[in-house]
């Protein structure tokens, strides 16, 4: 249970008087009751009720009873700091005072605990990349800032200028709650930023995704702006990456386990059973990481208009090689490029790391590391390399998800059916659509428009 003198300390400095009592649903998206700070107490004995029916994934009907969403022990507590007298608080979700496996933070909680059991702590760092977009009243949407058109306007100095006054006031407010922001830029796509904060344990950086995107996006509609991390929004456009970097320490996380000097990538032998793992999940991995419809289109993309995707397309891993699907930038850590936007942070690392565990028990050995650049190769010059395919679409993701037993016990059986049948939802009603819609690529081909 949280420390509840303490945060009302917090709260009683901070002069708050209001919090909002937060979790999140399938997709990630952030839920929340705004609670008087005085209620605190009752809030940690489970009076923030919530009607789980009304939230995607929540395993309900409208005839259960309420949920609660109660801070635990490690819960995230965050004043806004754009927004003085409000805090952020991310809970758990309870069900009678008893964990519920339909939450997302407690399903990473429990594969944190188990990780620990076997003398391990996971270490994730994350770089959501976003657009700053206009919506337009026709239903359209643009970039946001009209000088930024070069063709390739990755690192941009003038573009970064221009939007500095948004950006400094984001890396601000996330150093005041302890982020640790080192560097940000103008990426790959006109309109799209990338702020980048230190690693931390797995929970405390999902946490801080979760709580990112909010407050990237609320600082942005207070200016009339819209952010959005949403996989590939310009189809000309690089897409939004959300690269996961991955490290195994020990349990107290002291020590990184992943680090060896003497390899030639600066990888321990636990560090390749682990990426071996990653590999051998990598298409039911797509599911949670890749969770979208739109998230096909960033990779399965043809060059956009910069010149490269910077999306995986294979399942290969290599050194400081932005082609790979596994990426060795560093010793000692590995970044996971498949991961979006749209992906549920709390899921994503706890497939990873179940992914990545999984390699470690079965001893799993990768093979050599590939090198060149990989988006040269077709798929039937990687498939005649031995080089695998990531999952084409959703659908597919979803089909190599179920049969994935590792990945579902990972989430827990009840909640991968969940997991599966939201998802396929949405993939069918998308399905149907482009099954009935005519095109314009049909008009162009059969009509001559
Ligand atoms: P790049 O753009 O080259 O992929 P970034 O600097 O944008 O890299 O992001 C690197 C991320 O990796 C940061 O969040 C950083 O804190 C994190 N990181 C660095 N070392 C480790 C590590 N040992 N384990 C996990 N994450 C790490
Ligand atoms: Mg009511
Ligand atoms: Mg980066
Ligand atoms: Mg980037
Ligand atoms: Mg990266």
């Amino acid at each position: 249970m949280l420390n509840i003198a303490e945060t009302q300390q917090l709260f009683a400095e901070k002069n708050i008087q209001f919090f909002l009592m937060s979790f999140v649903d399938l997709h990630g998206t952030p839920r929340a009751k705004l609670v008087p700070a005085e209620c605190l107490e009752d809030v940690c004995d489970g009076a923030a009720g919530f009607a789980g029916f009304a939230v995607d994934g929540v395993g309900q009907g409208p005839h259960d009873p309420d949920l609660s969403c109660t801070p635990v022990a490690d819960s995230t507590v965050f004043p806004l700091p754009w927004k003085p007298g409000m805090a952020w608080v991310a809970g758990n979700l309870k069900l009678d005072g008893e964990d519920w496996a339909y939450c997302p933070r407690t399903i990473l909680s429990r594969a944190m605990a188990d990780a620990k059991a076997q003398g391990f702590q996971f270490k994730v760092g994350v770089e959501p990349e976003f657009f700053l977009i206009d919506k337009k009243t026709d239903g359209s949407i643009g970039i946001a800032d009209a000088g930024d058109t070069l063709a390739k306007p990755c690192y941009g100095q003038l573009s970064l200028l221009r939007n500095a006054d948004f950006l400094t006031s984001v890396i601000t407010y996330l150093n005041q709650l302890g982020y640790g922001v080192y560097q940000n830029d103008h990426e790959d796509a006109n309109g799209q930023f990338e702020i980048n904060w230190r690693y931390a344990d797995a929970l405390t950086t999902a946490d801080r995704v979760s709580f990112f995107k909010f407050a990237v996006k609320a600082l942005a509609e207070e200016r009339g702006l819209c952010a959005t991390f949403m996989p590939k929004p310009f189809a000309n456009l690089t897409g939004n990456g959300s690269h996961m970097h991955l490290s195994l320490w020990d349990a107290d996380g002291t020590d990184n386990l992943f680090l060896d000097k003497s390899d030639p990538l600066g990888l321990s032998s636990l560090a390749l059973s682990f990426l071996a793992g990653i590999l051998d999940h990598a298409k039911g991995l797509c599911a949670l990481t890749a969770p979208s419809v739109n998230s096909y289109k960033r990779f399965g993309a043809r060059s956009p208009r910069s010149g490269a995707t910077w999306a995986p397309i294979y399942i290969a891993y290599g050194g400081n090689n932005r082609t790979m699907m596994v990426r060795v930038p560093a010793p000692g850590r590995m970044e996971y490029r498949t991961a979006d936007g749209s992906s549920n942070p709390y899921l994503a690392s706890a497939a990873l790391l179940a992914a990545g565990l999984d390699g470690v028990k079965r001893g799993l050995r990768p093979a050599d590391p590939r090198t060149g650049n990989l988006f040269l190769l077709s798929p039937k010059e990687a498939m005649a390399q031995g080089i695998d395919l990531l999952p084409a679409n959703l659908g597919e993701a979803l089909d190599e998800l179920e049969k994935d037993d590792v990945l579902c016990t990972a989430l827990g059986s009840a909640y991968a059916q969940t997991y599966l049948e939201t998802k396929r939802e949405e993939w069918d009603e998308y399905a149907e659509m482009v099954a009935k819609d005519v095109s314009s690529w049909e008009l162009k081909r059969y009509l001559g428009l």
